[in-house]
């Protein structure tokens, strides 16, 4: 029944996360596909828990659809407390100190996918180059 989520059900991200999630890129395996869950509910589980909300970082544009095992978390991107982050109308959208970023890196992705074209820049200057 745990194993895993439906993270990787495009189907499902768009169905309970809401519009525009079927093109967000997935962190974890693409096998977690929902089937405990949906097993479960076919049996007459009832459904629990936050449907609607999900751990969702700044994710390297770059990165394939589905997590790689060889790079881990590596592909997240959220060191915007040491900088800006802009939409790519060259718009803010977030404080990047509202909080420590723990508490803020796993909602920003969220705010990210909702921007124009679903990414944004996190920009620095020459100050705090060494620390990224
Ligand atoms: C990149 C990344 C970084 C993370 N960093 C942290 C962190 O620092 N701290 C933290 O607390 N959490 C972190 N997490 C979250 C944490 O890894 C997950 O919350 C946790 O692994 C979920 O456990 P699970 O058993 O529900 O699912 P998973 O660990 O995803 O395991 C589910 C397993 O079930 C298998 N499976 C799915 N469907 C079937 C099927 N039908 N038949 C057979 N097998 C199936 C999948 O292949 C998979 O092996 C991170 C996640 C990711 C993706």
């Amino acid at each position: 029944m745990t194993c895993g989520g439906f993270e990787a059900n495009n189907e499902w991200r768009a169905r309970y996360l809401g519009p525009g999630w079927e093109l967000a890129k997935v962190g974890g395996t693409h096998f977690n596909l929902g089937d405990g869950i949906r097993t479960a509910l076919a049996l007459g589980g009832a459904p629990y828990g936050n449907w609607s909300g999900c751990h969702a970082v700044g994710w390297n544009g770059n990165a394939s659809d589905y997590g790689d095992l060889n790079v881990g978390d590596r592909f997240q991107k959220h060191s915007y407390p040491l900088g800006l982050l802009i939409n790519a109308h060259g718009e803010r959208f977030i404080d990047e100190e509202f909080y420590f970023r723990n508490f803020t890196y796993a909602c920003y992705g969220r705010e990210i996918l909702n921007q124009p074209e679903q990414f944004a820049w996190q920009i620095f200057d020459n100050k705090v180059t060494h620390l990224l």
